[in-house]
């Protein structure tokens, strides 16, 4: 008999958006305002779109049809995300493109024992415990982050660490670190012999030019971190698919064999590279024109972030650099105002509880509204 992987069992990744749907089907009538959404909204730019045709195009002529390419990547755009997104700090070798930053996630459980200690963020991204969870690690520390702390927890008292997940600009907290923050990370991961799994994927959202938009600004970082990269929340790509996962030559295991060395062995064994158009896409996102249009959309993102911000009157966290924002509920649980503003305002919330327990009290707004839906849910909001 098959027997099931335990791990499962454990598992509520699905519950938080689910109970969301569930809820919000009881309006059906309603026009709903939704600041849930953890997706984007905008449409792609006009860079992209030729080249996705173009990209079609050629796949549906016999002298031009591809098929299988490099499962690390395109060349060109490996060597596109090291000059744009690291200014040629990074080397394209040591960049892998991928089908997304979920799914590199999941893949890169494989590097790891499952005896490893894994420490996260609380609250963060339900992904990182349900990944983590699956691959058999069931020795998870959830490090509280919350305004007390500036949301950034006391590392002197942590127990030795392998791994840690780190988020920032954060989701759901909307919480940036700078340079010190992250350098506390590394020197304990330093310390500890542990690798550090930096998310950046709401890096583009970063205009204050003093924070670090990738790990690799600090020194010292590429011995102990990967660092995951995304299309999705940078260039609209969440249906299109583009991510990558960085893993410097210098990034080592405590044994002294190289993580780079089995990254590609898991790639070459679990992926067969990412889609011929999405990474026709992405090399037309990294050009000139597709970087405007993508800033602008980020800029009419992050104009959503700043009117909602302005008008709160409960304590807001986030919405600068980050397109959440953590608002304290003054001791209300999450899902009873959430509840509030959906029945009273058809106003859709994300509770704050959903991303982990130090996330009672809270609720997640979303930037990637759309603005009327921001404009008129002020008005309610404002009374909160
Ligand atoms: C949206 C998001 C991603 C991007 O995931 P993709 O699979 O690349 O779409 C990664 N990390 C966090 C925290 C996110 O919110």
């Amino acid at each position: 008999m098959a027997r099931r992987n335990h791990t499962l069992a454990q598992l509520k990744e699905s519950y938080l958006f689910e109970e969301i749907a569930k809820r919000k089907a009881r309006f059906p009538q309603d026009q709903l305002l939704n600041l849930g959404i953890g997706d984007t909204t905008q449409p792609l730019s006009a860079p992209v779109i030729s080249a996705l045709q173009e990209a079609a195009a050629k796949l549906g002529c016999a002298t031009t049809y591809t098929g299988y390419e490099n499962a690390f990547g395109r060349t060109l755009l490996r060597e596109a995300i090291s000059q744009k997104i690291y200014h040629g700090k990074i080397s394209p070798e040591e960049i892998f493109i991928s089908d997304g930053s979920k799914c590199d996630l999941a893949r890169l459980q494989q590097l790891f024992h499952p005896e490893c200690m894994v420490a996260m963020q609380d609250p963060s991204y339900p992904a990182y415990v349900g990944a983590t969870k699956i691959s058999g690690k069931e020795r998870i520390i959830f490090l509280s982050c919350t305004p007390e702390n500036q949301f950034a927890p006391d590392l002197s008292e942590l127990p030795q660490i392998d791994l840690f997940y780190l988020c920032s600009p954060n989701n759901p907290t909307g919480h940036v670190m700078d340079h010190e923050e992250l350098k506390s990370y590394i020197s304990i991961a330093q310390k500890n012999g542990a690798i550090i799994v930096f998310d950046s994927a709401y890096a583009s959202f970063i205009g204050d030019p003093s924070l670090p938009r990738s790990i690799y600004e600090i020194e010292g970082s590429k011995g102990v971190a990967l660092e995951m990269g995304s299309f999705s929340k940078m260039s609209g790509f969440t249906g299109v698919r583009l991510g990558w996962l960085v893993v410097p030559k210098e990034l080592y295991f405590q044994d002294g064999t190289s993580v780079r060395e089995d990254w590609m062995k898991i790639s070459a064994t679990c992926f067969n590279g990412a889609s011929n158009l999405a990474q026709a896409g992405g090399l037309a996102a990294l050009s000139e024109e597709g970087m405007k249009t993508s800033r602008n959309i980020t800029e009419y993102y992050m104009e959503n972030a700043h009117l909602l911000k302005r008008s709160l009157h409960l304590p807001t966290y986030g919405g600068k650099n980050a397109p959440y924002l953590w608002v304290d509920l003054g001791g209300k649980s999450s899902w009873e105002v959430f509840e509030q503003l959906l029945c009273d305002y058809k106003i859709v919330t994300t509770p704050g509880v959903g991303f982990g327990a130090q996330g009672e009290g809270f609720l997640r707004l979303s930037a990637f509204a759309q603005r009327e839906h921001v404009e008129q849910a002020l008005h309610y909001l404002q009374r909160l």
